[in-house]
């Protein structure tokens, strides 16, 4: 760690306080800017009620400063933990309001729920768990997961995914490179984005600059690293005069590429995997990803829950390809 994350690490710790450990299930922290005020009070607070013990002074003078320390102890446990109960219960103010907003019909299972995800990150599939052809786990490159249910949504390496599990996805990684140019006030914002179908160019108004794509489509092998190739540049630019001449004053200004996995009629492949109990696909979504991510989780998860979407997803059918064969490749993949 540097110098600096040290001194961050440390005035965090001072910030939010020295952990002491857990009190009734509480953590308990020290924070050390507070410990001299702390002291000075709790002694002073000692000292008056050691005065006013019994024969000393009345007993309710005794009662009264003992319970002004005990009862703000137990007043802060009771508060946070009924607390939660009167926000998250089943009868509690979420559930209430949602249910008078028409919003829900049943209270929601909030509390006392195993709903929960972890999400672990860096961790890569390097083997599916099978048990006569079911999938009961993943191996990663951290350790072994057992699960009843895997879901293959590793996009462009979606085909390697599926040969884990002997399967042969049609779902080929393609490059595709976009470039950006630097602010570029002559053509006015906002664009939409717009395609040249001939030939595959398409741009948009990206804030102030241009965002563009000469609408490559390349076969770069099954490594991820995806290399930039800045010869595409010339090609970018030939496309965006011919419907943008404007677009000559412009100034690249960078770029990126990455892969697109591509299926044989460019539709997802979505659904359990043929012939491999408890192995799901949602894979191959092409260019349109990002478009058909919130709709894609929604009904996966209607699917896994529920055991059926409520949307027909009959279309991108994981047998759609070859009797059998989840997408035996056809011969008639494509290229754009
Ligand atoms: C240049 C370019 C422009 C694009 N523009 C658009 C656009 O404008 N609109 C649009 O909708 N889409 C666009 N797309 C397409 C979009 O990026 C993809 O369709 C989308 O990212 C696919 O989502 P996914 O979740 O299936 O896969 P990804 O987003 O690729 O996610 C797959 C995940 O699986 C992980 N993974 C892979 N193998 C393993 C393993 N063995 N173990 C563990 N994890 C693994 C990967 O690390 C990754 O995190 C574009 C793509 C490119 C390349």
């Amino acid at each position: 760690m540097t110098r600096a994350g040290w001194r961050h690490r440390w005035r965090d710790r001072w910030r939010r306080g020295l952990p002491l450990g857990r009190l009734f299930g509480f953590p308990v922290a020290l924070n050390p800017s507070w410990l001299p005020l702390g002291a000075l009070l709790a002694v002073g607070y000692g000292h008056l009620v050691g005065r006013s013990r019994p024969g000393l002074a009345t007993p309710a003078a005794y009662a009264i400063g003992l319970g002004l320390v005990v009862l703000p102890f137990w007043v802060s446990i009771l508060i946070r933990t009924y607390a939660w109960i009167v926000i998250l219960g089943n009868a509690g103010l979420v559930n209430r309001t949602l249910q008078s907003l028409g919003l829900i019909g049943a209270p929601l299972p909030i509390l006392y729920s195993e709903l929960g995800v972890t999400i672990a990150e860096g961790m890569a599939v390097t083997a599916l768990a099978m048990s006569n052809r079911r999938v009961t786990g993943v191996r990663t490159s951290q350790g072994a997961i057992a699960a009843p249910i895997v879901v293959n949504a590793a996009g462009p390496a979606a085909a390697r995914v599926g040969r884990l599990a002997g399967l042969d996805l049609p779902v080929h990684p393609r490059r595709r490179h976009i470039f950006f140019t630097e602010p570029f006030p002559e053509i006015p914002g906002p664009v939409p984005l717009t395609s040249d179908v001939t030939s595959g160019f398409y741009f948009r108004k990206d804030m102030e600059q241009v965002l563009l794509s000469p609408g490559d489509v390349e076969d770069i092998g099954e490594d991820f690293d995806v290399p930039m190739d800045w010869g595409k540049v010339e090609e970018l630019v030939r496309k965006a005069i011919h419907r943008l001449p404007i677009i000559a004053d412009a100034r690249i200004a960078g770029g990126w590429a990455g892969l697109r996995p591509l299926t044989p009629d460019d539709h997802a492949i979505i659904g359990w995997a043929p012939g491999v109990e408890g192995f799901f696909l949602a894979v191959g979504f092409g260019g349109h990803g990002f478009q058909h991510s919130p709709a894609t989780g929604r009904y996966v998860a209607e699917w896994l829950v529920d055991g059926t979407p409520s949307l027909d997803l009959s279309l991108f059918d994981p047998g759609r390809f070859g009797a059998g064969r989840c997408g035996a490749a056809t011969g008639r993949t494509r290229t754009r």
